[in-house]
């Protein structure tokens, strides 16, 4: 029998899971659902369901909290204050959620640590920095009278985060929602419950009573009734795209405002004047980060055809070298996709990729080698044309679909021809080439010349299928406010 590596779990998690409405934990009422160790297969907690009496339990508490309590009425130096000590649960606690959050996702426990945890606690920071410096708005245009703008909070956030990455995707919304003055109701992911479940708990110590509440289960069942409840005024969701389809239809029948952060097909485009090594380096960082599923990483990589084979060599012969396996090791490079079923559909789409035409240049298996965890080699083919579906579907894993192009028109056709329009990459050291690009392009972001590089002040969201709204500074105080105009004599 052939040895295979043993992944310890990186943290002993509890061994049941539950919510919070205020410091109480939810009473549950659904199925128990397992949590798996991605690198291993083996289960590791057990989550348990929050049905819709239970959502109940957790709606009206952030409400009474909106309603009766302190936390919309508190001045921003107040609030602040507040906001500034989450960010600091974070920090000293930040080895405990990296693991917590290694068990559940499978995710890089150096990259947990040393990038999502501190932007966690930055999306605090920035958004206690950002109500703080914020200006009013008055007008005197009519003599005589006076006309102010104020802001106020909606009422009770339903924030809705996919299992990619929980806790630096959740703790946005969070953070955002709480600093315009919101209470809210969080649900993570089901597969992915760990860190966000103890980091609620742990800022119970830090908020008022009530004023930020988690709930728990599948997304059909406990999602479906948090949006549906009617003592919810918002949704922020980040996740598929049917899904945030399905959430703004509940929302539009109550015409709750929804932001959805959905996914992506992104173009990374390549043109033979860009500076190669660095177009090369940013290629591998996107389609092979946060283990190949983030829904930014740049999937369809068009390279100008004239460097087509060199490009793609370079490029298979370092997705050769990565290093795949255990994610608590600081060498590891590539961990575990998050979940059985999520490794199946990736490895399924290297049959799609060959039925269209298409060939495989390297990976397209599951690294058995390293047992029973979700390890999917990286993986890059070519296809024949921008219809075929790897080419169109977001795969959301370290799966790469390249493709030739021949002129700059072209490179934005190709580029735009899909569904989504979350960001976009162009490498190109010819500043007419850049310009047309980023006019053409038709999604919320085109990084130039740079990998993944995201500000906080400037919006954050998609055209297309790829969402509705944006996150960010200014786009978060749009979201998480109601403007209320107050006129009156001088
Ligand atoms: P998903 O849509 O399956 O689930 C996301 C969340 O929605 C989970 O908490 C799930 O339980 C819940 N949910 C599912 N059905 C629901 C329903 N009917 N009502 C209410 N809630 C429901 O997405 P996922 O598989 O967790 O995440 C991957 C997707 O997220 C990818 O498409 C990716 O592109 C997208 N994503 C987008 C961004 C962005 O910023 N645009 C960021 C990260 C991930």
């Amino acid at each position: 029998m052939t040895e295979h590596p043993r992944f310890d779990v990186p943290i002993t998690p509890p061994e049941r899971v539950t919510g919070w409405a205020g410091d109480r934990a939810t009473p549950g009422g659904g199925p128990d659902l397992p949590v798996f160790y991605p690198a291993s297969g083996q289960q590791i907690s057990v989550l348990v369901e929050d049905d819709a009496d239970a959502v109940d339990v957790a709606v009206t508490t952030a409400r009474r909290a909106f309603d009766t309590g302190p936390w919309p009425g508190l001045s921003t130096a107040e609030r602040t204050a507040v906001l500034e000590r989450c960010g600091q649960v974070i920090r000293d606690h930040a080895d405990e959620l990296a693991r917590l959050e290694c068990a559940a996702t499978g995710l890089l426990l150096r990259e947990l640590r040393e990038r999502h945890m501190v932007r966690a606690a930055y999306n605090f920071r920035f958004f206690a920095d950002y109500i703080s410096q914020r200006a009013g708005e008055r007008y005197d245009q009519t003599p005589g009278y006076l006309t102010t703008v104020v802001r106020e909070p909606v009422g009770v956030a339903a924030l809705i985060a996919p299992w990619n990455a929980p806790v630096a995707l959740a703790t946005m919304k969070i953070a955002a929602a709480l600093s315009f003055g919101n209470t809210c109701v969080l649900k993570p992911s089901e597969q992915t419950p760990l860190a966000l479940a103890r980091l609620v708990e742990l800022l119970q110590d830090v908020l008022p009573e009530g004023v930020l509440n988690l709930v728990n289960g599948r997304g059909p069942v406990t999602g479906a009734a948090l949006v549906a409840h009617p003592g919810v005024d918002l949704v922020s969701f980040t996740g598929g795209t049917e899904t945030g389809r399905a959430i703004m239809s509940t929302a539009g029948q109550r015409l709750v405002p929804c932001t959805m952060e959905l996914g992506g097909k992104s173009a990374n485009v390549i043109f033979a004047n860009a500076d190669l090594d660095r177009a090369l380096d940013g290629a591998l960082l996107g389609i092979f980060s946060n283990n190949g599923q983030q829904c930014l990483a740049g999937s369809r990589i068009l390279v100008e055809r004239s460097i087509f084979d060199d490009f793609v060599g370079r490029f298979i012969d370092r997705a050769q070298q990565i290093r795949v396996g255990d994610p608590t090791l600081a060498e590891t490079e590539l961990g575990p996709l998050a979940s059985h079923p999520h490794m199946m559909r990736v490895l399924g789409f290297v049959d799609t990729a060959r039925a269209d035409g298409g060939a495989l240049l390297t990976g397209g298996v599951r690294r058995d080698d390293l047992g029973e965890g979700y390890f999917v080699a990286p993986t890059a083919v070519t296809v024949p044309g921008n219809d075929a579906r790897t080419a169109q579907d977001e795969i959301f894993g370290p799966f790469a679909t390249f493709l030739p192009f021949d002129t700059v028109e072209d490179a934005a056709t190709i580029a735009n021809d899909t569904q989504f329009g979350l960001v976009s990459y162009v490498w190109s050291d010819h500043l007419p080439t850049v310009m047309t690009m980023t006019e053409r392009l038709r999604s919320g972001v085109v990084w130039v010349n740079t990998p993944m590089m995201r500000e906080l002040r400037a919006p954050f969201g998609g055209y297309k299928n790829s969402g509705v709204g944006r996150e960010g500074g200014a786009a978060c105080e749009a979201f998480y406010t109601e403007e209320k105009t107050v006129t009156l004599p001088k």
